[in-house]
């Protein structure tokens, strides 16, 4: 975000989905990641302007180099060009047919988090391995988010969200969440804290409590 202004897909995503609620966190999904925070119904911009910079929050500081500069930063982890790397470095290590080489063109260069998304609708394993690794360093990240916020809602949108919306079992893994965020193991903090999908009239809810986050981290590993 920056001060001068706010870009029209995120106030529509913040205003749109996130209306209604007084403090929210917004993250789009996609080539890279970026995020925004609504605090007490204001856009929180910080000292200079450059806060809510959710993107670069990193979960490994041996993980991959960023953009940034830093290591593990979820962007560098969980974008779009992320994901394609993920998808390369297990071909290249795994001999199983794949529908991701054929899609690549027989070069893996070409990979795309467009193509893993293809194999994975059509039922590839590899592409489903690729998405629940990304969805499992993501539920890291927004775990994190949820124990240091605690907003009232979360709005993703990005080709990223999309994808895991309309795939559900890795929507399921979003459920993890509630094993990696401690806020939510406590049954005093948060009792809901609701996702939300841009553009997108549906919502998920993520119950909170030490019972309910059990109940889903055991429906998580059947
Ligand atoms: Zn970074």
């Amino acid at each position: 975000m920056t001060t001068t202004q706010t870009p029209l897909p995120w106030a529509e995503a913040i205003w749109g989905a996130g209306i209604g609620f007084r403090n929210v966190f917004y993250a789009t999904l996609g080539t890279g990641i970026g995020s925004g925070i609504v605090f007490d119904r204001r856009i929180y911009h910080g000292r200079t302007g450059s806060a809510a910079e959710g993107g670069h929050v990193s979960i490994d500081y041996n993980g991959p180099r960023c953009g940034c500069g830093k290591r593990g930063c979820i962007e560098a982890l969980c974008s779009g060009p992320a994901i394609a790397q993920r998808a390369r470095e297990r071909l290249t290590k795994s001999k199983t047919p794949s529908r991701l080489r054929e899609l690549a063109g027989g070069t893996l260069e070409n990979l795309t988090a467009e193509h893993v998304a293809e194999a994975f609708r059509e039922g590839d394993a590899l592409a489903r391995e690729v998405l629940e690794a990304t969805a499992d360093l993501l539920t890291v990240w927004v775990g994190n988010i949820i124990d240091f916020l605690e907003p009232d809602v979360i709005v993703f949108g990005g080709g990223i969200a999309r994808l895991r919306a309309n795939s559900s079992p890795h929507a399921n893994r979003v459920a993890k969440v509630g094993n990696q965020c401690a806020l939510l193991r406590n049954p005093n903090a948060a009792s809901e804290i609701r996702f939300r999908r841009r553009n997108s009239r549906r919502r998920r809810s993520l119950p909170g409590g030490s019972h309910r986050a059990t109940q889903h981290g055991a429906q998580n590993r059947a």
